[in-house]
């Protein structure tokens, strides 16, 4: 870049062209440097909204925009997640819960060991009994209690996640963004600066132009500029991932039992159904191949499995993979024009929300004048960081089932190396932090805490490498005993004091 960012241009007005506005903003603010933000986005395309879960680090974007978690409950209908209830991954009858809250950080100096996970799988017992979210997950109870006097208040430190509607978070969003330009019009190309191919200005089909200093691409599935303009180029994932298309639609939620506290996560013939409870509705989605279901098929089967019709509100097509270089020139993907995973643990908005804080941590720094080079650390980063997701959900396919052609060709044909190679070290070896390189400056990421309880629900850890390794010390061992029965007690008593869900969410 020539000169410092003064004007930055973000186009799209989904969830991430305002968290980027936002979050970008509040960085210059901070640095007290004078950023014009203008938001592009087009009212003849829709954004993205379905049912959507986000993972703890949403918390995060609160404390960003300032704003207290009951008001941005309320007013976007959301509710409270603690994690993913997966159901007939292993086999069909098998249900297993991946609650998000570490017990580890509640023991004094355990410095990324797992050793209660470890005791855990070597006691036999499973891992997700361990957290205090599986207690809360399983009683559909809120993270709060009330004290003597009805004040609410929390019944354990840990950070939950949030079950949204994407379109109402849009607005809610967009509501905070103060100070920030909004232009509704259609980019159709952009003019590039002859000798250094950066985009000087945009250009809309009405034949205007707007001209900025950096370009942020938020045009969702379309990738208008990192695509079409910019060539940032494509890796594909559909091979370990083969889920191609969603089929959106929503079911009222039971009266009669409380709102739940959890993504329900439901292996199916040719994919997987999500169920994610905002407070009015449970929006639900089968994510499934077209290799091996047409859309009616796709129908029929949730229909038989429900017994009831359903309403399809999309049948969404999806480019599984990544852009290879996000960020080129004066230009950046963020969302889902950066990339696309299926959506099982929540990594899209979880990603947007890392990769714009490892940007504005370490790349918009005065003076404001990113370099080439470091666009290139940047890519190699995020690149690895999708990759990593991609590992993660790859391995939530390494499971007993080959009951029908989909999942016998998951396990003849879409096991990624780079998740076998993990699993092989992982049977000589339980999974450690060491596993793990930290390279996005310390914000959250996958790592060994997230994939115990799925390797742990797919009977992917071996209980003997779990014994050799507690045998190994004995000390730690009791230790591990004390601590596991002790906070086994202390989370019991907590869901004891936690009120309902739904009483909690209507209390705000
Ligand atoms: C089936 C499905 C389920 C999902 N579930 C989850 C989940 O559980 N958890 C999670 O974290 N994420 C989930 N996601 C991803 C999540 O929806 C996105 O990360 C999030 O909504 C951000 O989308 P976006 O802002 O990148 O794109 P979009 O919402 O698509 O917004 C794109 C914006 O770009 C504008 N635009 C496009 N082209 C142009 C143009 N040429 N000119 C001007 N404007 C333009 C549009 O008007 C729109 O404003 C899911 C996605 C899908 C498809």
């Amino acid at each position: 870049m020539t000169g410092p960012i003064r004007h930055l241009v973000i186009v799209g007005g989904g969830t991430a062209g305002w968290l980027a506005a936002l979050m970008l903003g509040k960085t210059a603010r901070d640095h007290r440097h004078d950023l014009k933000i203008t938001v592009v986005e087009s009212s003849s395309i829709p954004t993205i909204g379905v049912g959507e879960g986000t993972t703890a680090v949403f918390k995060t974007v609160l404390d960003h925009l300032g704003v207290a978690e009951a008001d941005f409950l309320r007013e976007t209908r959301g509710t409270i997640k603690y994690g993913i209830r997966h159901r007939d991954w292993r086999k069909v009858g098998v249900t297993y819960d991946g609650p998000i809250d570490d017990p580890h950080v509640l023991v004094k100096g355990a410095d990324g060991s797992e050793f209660l996970n470890v005791f855990s799988v070597a006691a036999g017992r499973p891992v997700s009994r361990l957290h205090l979210f599986g207690f809360l997950m399983k009683g559909d109870l809120s993270p709060y209690g009330r004290d003597g006097a009805g004040k609410l208040i929390p019944v354990g430190p840990f950070q939950y996640a949030y079950h949204i509607d994407n379109a109402a978070v849009g607005r809610f969003l967009r509501a905070h963004a103060k100070g920030v330009d909004v232009v509704d019009a259609l980019v159709a190309g952009t003019v590039r600066g002859p000798e250094t191919g950066a985009i000087e200005s945009l250009r809309f089909d009405n034949g205007e132009t707007l001209a900025g200093d950096f370009f942020i691409d938020c045009t969702g599935f379309r990738r208008q500029l990192i695509g079409k303009e910019m060539e940032g180029g494509w890796i594909s994932y559909a091979e370990e991932l083969p889920v191609n298309r969603a089929m959106p639609f929503w079911l009222d939620h039971d009266p009669a039992k409380d709102i739940p506290t959890c993504t329900l996560a439901w292996a199916r013939n040719a994919g997987w159904v999500w169920q994610i409870p905002t407070q009015d509705r449970l929006g639900c989605g089968y994510v499934y191949s077209d290799r091996f279901l047409s859309s009616d098929e796709a129908r029929a089967e949730i229909e038989e499995a429900l017994g009831h019709p359903i309403e399809p509100r999309a049948d969404i097509r999806m480019s599984v993979g990544r852009v290879a270089r996000p960020w080129v020139k004066n230009c950046l993907a963020l969302g889902l024009s950066a990339g696309f995973l299926e959506p099982l643990e929540a990594t899209s908005i979880h990603g947007t929300v890392v990769q714009l804080l490892v940007f504005a941590e370490d790349y918009m720094k005065p003076p404001f004048m990113p370099a080439d080079a470091a666009a290139d650390a940047y890519n190699q980063r995020i690149g690895r960081q999708i990759d990593d997701f991609r590992t993660f959900i790859n391995t939530h396919y390494v499971t007993e089932r080959d009951d029908t052609p989909f999942w016998r060709h998951v396990r003849d044909n879409c096991i990624h190396p780079e998740t076998r190679g993990r699993l092989a070290a992982w049977r000589d070896h339980m999974p450690k932090g060491a596993d793990f390189d930290r390279y996005l400056s310390g914000f959250p990421h996958v790592e060994a805490q997230l994939y115990y309880p799925v390797l742990d629900g797919l009977g992917l850890l071996d209980r003997a490498v779990a014994k050799r390794e507690t045998a190994a010390s004995p000390a730690l061992r009791k230790q591990a005993r004390e601590i596991a029965d002790s906070l086994g007690r202390q989370f019991a008593q907590a869901a004891g004091r936690a009120i309902g869900h739904r009483e909690y969410l209507t209390s705000l």
